[in-house]
């Protein structure tokens, strides 16, 4: 079996592979009736040798071979109750079946909804029979209908939805409006079915095999009779043809070969050979008339093109019998013209002259592809005349009063209510009116507006919808936001009142900094002065410019031993690891002017991000006045006011902590108890106050004798002790006697002329020895030398 490949019957790739094989056959056509134009663009060629099992049920045997489609050599089956069957008044369908899956149906005339129903009842009962479970094809040719209501049209469409093998729906024939309203519905997805819309009948039924194979993958081809060949073919203009032609399509006999075949469903090809006699005519004819009934469908103008170049001559008698015999088919099959080429000279002059006499019209061309053109010209110019496919374009109506008729339009198209949905228009149409195609646009596009008003308001629900949804979540978080704002707000102000008790408390803090009575000073870990407020520059004595930068110590610090500038690294060390310790401290700091003050420091480090420390902050206070009163209290508490001399107590302490260390390392000491003598007499004779006076000038001469390293008190009214540090008993004794007789050389000069007064002092001694555990047993050893002294007879040092 060879496939045929035209576009949409098979798939380029087994197409190819066909294509030697389809030459090869064609080849031999080609010899056989001697033609020559096949070989220039044949395509392909299909042929089926064996009985097709895809034909439908009721099929092969009765009529199937009878009629073919011209333009695809599928057999179509046509029956006498499915043609002009009347639904209603006015709106007839003929109907057939192509290949078995393609059902074709022509509308003719005006259906209401009552004709749309019965004729869909009709044509699906039909389907149900003849096609069966398969997958199909419905075309419909409305070139003659003329209309449909819109209830009608509603129906169409639901019965069209509810097919559920249907693999698409294909129009031609339709009106510009009907077209225009198809695509529109398409487009606006209106029309959910796979509809297409082709230009005439050819277009149809290649259009069918296409969606046919697209639905099934089967091939068009295993639907092809025996012995049927389709080829496509260009011609020397560039127009493509499909030329169909069947084994049985011709003859050869008696010296005279015929080959007929069909170009574009409406042009009757036939190349002959030979010399046509008398006796050939009728089997001419019959073969011609034969054809012409297998052709399903004629669309459009039937053409005759005559190859003659290979006829060698036309017998006489046979000559007239042709020429009655052709304008006799022409009165039964209305050709248009009677083309023919391939004459010689001798020939086309003749055809050219007859052609007048002739009750059908006759042009000679020079070859097959000049006929072509040529019916190609007759065809635009047919079409040009109002005519399309042969059909009229503008279908006949009643011709009416014009004038009224627009009055009615106007009046019409004034009731129409565009907004309403779905406006009955049926009533209203008048279709006996010459402009009933008008009212029939009107109806169309009333019709699509109500769709696209339906869907409008559709979407109009829709958006409404989103928009009130949009709307609540708009609220919804319009009122979140008014929430944060107030507390954003809310928080704004605290800020602000922060930064404003901030600001205040700067300016606050600056005040008191600038105010207060205490010294301020920031220095950094270098020791260099960062800030010191005015307080401290005027105690201090300085300009802020001249301080500043200043490292502290040399500056407010005395330099000393206990302080140097390189010291500041350990102190703040220290800081850092004791920061309490350094919290309070009282120093001696030096002013400009060189006087000594001394200061109550509060220190606090201030560490960066690191804890480092970046700065001291230093609190100050003059505690010059306060230091100088406590060393005069502390002088006060240890020394005796009459004399001046240590107290009894610090005398002790002082005297405890000599023995204790010169006991430790066996260093000599001496202790000297002294005693005035006779002491109650001066007082009885000069006065108690004199005897002050002599207890201080006493004192005064104990002074001059001992060493500052000696540790010398006022231990009882008279008596005094002294301790003398690395000091044995011999040199004790020593300084001793030299007191005892500074003394008694001494004299208090006499008030108002008086004599002066002299006195002496009793002194016992005791060195320190190995048996002294503590100063006390030293003191008692030298208290018992001063009795021995006093007994002893006074003025006089015993040593223990
Ligand atoms: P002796 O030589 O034996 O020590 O004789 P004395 O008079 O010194 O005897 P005693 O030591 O008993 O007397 C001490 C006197 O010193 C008694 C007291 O009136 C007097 N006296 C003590 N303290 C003071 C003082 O602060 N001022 C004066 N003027 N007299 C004092
Ligand atoms: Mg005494
Ligand atoms: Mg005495």
């Amino acid at each position: 079996m060879v496939r045929l490949e035209i576009a949409g019957f098979d798939t380029p790739r087994r197409g190819a592979v066909c294509r030697d094989a389809v030459t090869n056959r064609h080849s031999k056509i080609e010899s056989d009736i001697g033609m020559n134009h096949v070989a220039k663009g044949m395509a392909s060629v299909q042929t089926h040798h064996k009985a097709s099992g895809g034909i439908g049920p009721g099929s092969a045997a009765d009529d199937a071979f009878q009629l073919i489609c011209p333009i695809t050599g599928l057999p179509v089956r046509r029956r006498a109750e499915w043609q002009q069957v009347t639904f209603e008044p006015g709106f007839r369908i003929s109907a057939e079946i192509i290949g078995g899956s393609i059902l074709l149906t022509h509308n003719q005339g005006r259906a209401t909804l009552s004709g749309v129903r019965k004729a869909f009842d009709f044509t699906e009962a039909l389907i149900e029979k003849e096609i069966g479970d398969r997958p199909y094809i419905h075309i419909l040719d409305y070139t003659y209908l003329e209309g449909t209501t819109l209830e009608g049209r509603r129906c169409f469409i639901r019965r069209m939805l509810a097919r559920d093998r249907m693999a698409g729906v294909i129009f031609y024939g339709l009106s510009p409006m009907l077209r225009m309203s198809t695509k529109l519905g398409k487009r606006l997805n209106i029309i959910q079915i796979d509809v297409h819309i082709a230009s005439h009948y050819t277009d149809a039924v290649f259009m069918a095999c296409d969606l046919l194979h697209k639905a099934t993958g089967l091939s068009s081809s295993a639907l092809w009779p025996e012995g049927t060949f389709i080829s496509q073919f260009k011609a020397r203009d560039g127009s493509p043809h499909i030329i169909l032609r069947r084994e049985d399509w011709g003859f050869e006999r008696g010296g005279y070969g015929t080959r007929l075949e069909v170009v574009d469903g409406h042009i009757l090809h036939s190349v002959s050979r030979g010399v046509l006699r008398d006796q050939h005519l009728p089997d001419l004819i019959a073969l011609r008339d034969r054809i012409y009934n297998a052709l399903a469908a004629v669309h459009g103008p039937l053409y005759l093109i005559v190859g003659a170049r290979n006829l060698q001559g036309v017998e006489r008698r046979a000559r007239k019998c042709y020429i009655d015999a052709i304008s006799a088919w022409h009165g039964k099959v209305p050709f248009e013209a009677y083309i023919i080429y391939g004459l010689n000279q001798f020939m086309a002059a003749v055809a050219s002259f007859s052609k007048f006499t002739l009750p059908f019209k006759t042009y000679v061309s020079k070859d097959f592809d000049d006929a072509l053109s040529l019916v190609a010209r007759k065809k635009k110019t047919a079409s040009a005349n109002g005519r399309s496919d042969g059909q009229p374009l503008v279908k006949d109506r009643k011709t009416g009063d014009a004038g009224g008729g627009v009055e009615h339009l106007m009046e019409f198209i004034g009731r129409i209510d565009w907004e309403r949905d779905g406006l009955a228009l049926s009533e209203g149409i008048h279709t006996e009116s010459p402009l009933g195609p008008v009212y029939d646009a009107i109806s169309v596009i009333k019709s699509e507006v109500d769709d696209l008003l339906r869907e409008k308001i559709r979407t109009e629900e829709a958006l409404r919808k989103a928009r009130d949804e949009l709307e609540a979540r708009v609220q919804e978080r319009t009122s979140e936001l008014i929430a944060t704002n107030r507390r954003l707000q809310t928080e704004i102000s605290e800020r602000r009142d922060m930064e404003a008790a901030l600001r205040a408390g700067q300016k606050n803090y600056r005040n008191l900094v600038n105010s207060v009575n205490s010294i301020i000073l920031r220095w950094d870990a270098k020791g260099r002065i960062v800030f010191m407020n005015p307080y401290g520059l005027k105690f201090f004595g300085y300009e802020a410019e001249a301080l500043i930068g200043k490292n502290v110590v040399g500056t407010i610090v005395p330099e000393s031993e206990s302080i140097s500038k390189r010291d500041l690294g350990h102190l703040m060390e220290a800081i850092r690891n004791d920061p309490d310790r350094f919290r309070n401290n009282e120093n001696e700091n030096i002013t400009r002017d060189g006087r000594r003050v001394w200061i109550y420091w509060t220190n606090r480090a201030i560490t960066d991000d690191e804890g480092r420390i970046a700065e001291i902050l230093s609190v100050g206070n003059d505690i010059t006045g306060r230091r100088h009163m406590e060393a005069e209290l502390r002088r006060l508490a240890t020394t005796d006011p009459l004399t001046g001399a240590f107290n009894r107590r610090r005398f002790f302490q002082k005297a405890r902590q000599e023995f204790l260390r010169h006991r430790r390392y066996g260093h000599s000491l001496a202790v000297l108890l002294m005693d005035m003598d006779h002491f109650k007499k001066i007082n009885d004779t000069h006065g108690h106050p004199v005897g002050d006076a002599v207890l201080r000038t006493f004192v005064q001469t104990c002074q001059s004798v001992f060493r500052v390293t000696d540790i010398f008190g006022r231990t009882g009214g008279e008596e005094f002790s002294a301790v003398l540090p690395e000091t044995d008993a011999a040199n004790a004794a020593r300084v001793a006697e030299r007191l005892r007789e500074r003394v008694s050389n001494s004299a208090l000069e006499g008030e108002d002329g008086a004599p002066s007064i002299r006195f002496t002092v009793s002194i016992g001694l005791a060195g320190l020895n190995e048996n002294d555990l503590t100063l006390e047993a030293m003191i008692r050893r030298a208290d018992q030398a001063l009795y021995t002294a006093k007994r002893s007879g006074r003025n006089r040092v015993v040593q223990a």
